[in-house]
């Protein structure tokens, strides 16, 4: 049998795609997460788990609230800035939900309609093009098996195989991952993030969820990435951030997309979405929203032009390149030493917050 449309990766771009793609399609979607109501997962997904306005504004968009149980704790109302590189430290006001990614997802793929097979645990190997339909080579830990279909959608994030084979990441875009989890029994009262350019040109954060502390950094990926965090990590606990040895490490890629050149929207039967795109922000690395709106972008291109929706596709997520435009202006002010000094030293848009009650 030959599936019409196969969604490689189940994260919220391929969830969302799955969910909203009309009926009359025969839809397989495929992720190596054991993404299903009672299966434990193969590989979790590394990710800071804060929920920005943008994102809670297209669920919002999409008729969905956030289900109580997908909420982490604490849920905090600031983020407090440290520049390194100036020696200032500044509290903002934010308003992200604090959420557990993992049962997130989950969540999302438990709103995909019966009708589209779902394939959990299978991991994508590669593809052929067989001129009427592809040929998609899996393997589900113990078999190989080959998948048909006739258009390949990639949302299988900054790592995907097929952005990789047609249009790969330009030099100075792709960056390494790394989240150490710590066992905590404090509240962090808000949310770090931090600016080192010894460590990496992007940002490093702290995020509290339950009882861990997460500590993670986005580092240009031609560095070395595990002796550049090991060096953060120090900086981290000798500022008393931290403490005792990592319960868990997590690794992976991050797109940081400069310019609409880094956008790739696929072609005639390919389509890609989400952050394999190369849809998220250079300026914070926030993905959820623009993975949730290229997601509903495509299956509204789909659910109208059939077959033929490749190039009203790439018109439709123009909204998505002008809003990464204007990310990408924000953040020459966000990551130049000198421009940031000036913007923190003049506590524009800064709160005041009680250091006595942060044990500071
Ligand atoms: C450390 C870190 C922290 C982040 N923190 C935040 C944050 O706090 N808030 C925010 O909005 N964004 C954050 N982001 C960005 C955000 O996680 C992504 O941009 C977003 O998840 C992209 O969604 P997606 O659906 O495009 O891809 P993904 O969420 O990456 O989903 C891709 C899916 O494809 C599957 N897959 C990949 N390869 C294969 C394969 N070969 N075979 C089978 N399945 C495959 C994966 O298992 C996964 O389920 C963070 C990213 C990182 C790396």
């Amino acid at each position: 049998m030959i599936y019409d449309i196969a969604i490689l990766g189940a994260g919220p771009a391929g969830a969302t795609l799955a969910r909203l793609i009309h009926n009359g399609w025969r839809v397989i979607v495929i992720d190596q997460r054991n993404l299903g109501e009672t299966a434990g997962f193969i590989k979790e997904k590394c990710c800071g788990g804060l929920l920005a306005p943008d994102a809670q504004k297209v669920l919002a968009e999409q008729g969905l609230g956030v289900p109580g149980e997908i909420m982490s704790g604490p849920q905090t109302f600031s983020v407090k800035s440290v520049d390194l590189d100036n020696g200032i430290t500044r509290y903002y006001q934010r308003h992200y939900l604090n959420i557990d990614r993992e049962k997130f997802d989950r969540w999302l793929v438990s709103l995909v309609p019966g009708a589209v097979e779902k394939r959990f645990g299978c991991i994508f190997k590669d593809f052929e093009d067989c001129g009427d339909h592809f040929d998609i080579h899996v393997h589900n830990g113990l078999n190989e098996g080959i998948i048909k279909a006739r258009v390949l959608v990639g949302a299988d994030g900054a790592g995907s195989r097929i952005r990789r084979k047609y249009f790969p990441w330009r030099e100075g875009t792709e960056y390494i991952s790394i989240q150490e989890s710590y066992e905590t029994n404090d509240v962090l009262p808000h949310y770090v993030s931090v600016f080192d350019k010894s460590t990496t040109d992007f940002y490093s954060w702290i995020i509290q969820k339950n009882n861990h502390l997460l500590l993670g950094s986005a580092i240009p990926g031609n560095e070395d990435a595990v002796a550049k965090f090991s060096s953060l990590r120090l900086r981290m606990r000798e500022l008393g951030y931290i403490s005792g040895d990592p319960v868990k490490r997590t690794g992976t890629f991050v797109i940081r997309p400069r310019s609409g050149k880094d956008i790739f929207t696929g072609s005639e039967r390919i389509a890609l979405a989400g952050e394999a795109a190369g849809f998220i922000s250079p300026s914070s690395a926030e993905g959820i929203s623009y993975a949730l709106r290229s997601g509903a972008m495509l299956a509204e291109c789909i659910n109208k032009f059939g077959t033929g929706f490749s190039k009203h596709y790439k018109k439709r997520t123009g909204v998505l390149r002008v809003n990464l435009a204007g990310k990408n202006i924000k953040a020459m002010a966000m990551y130049g030493r000198l421009a940031r000094k000036l913007i923190m030293k003049s506590g524009i848009l800064s709160m005041n917050v009680n250091p006595r009650r942060l044990h500071e």
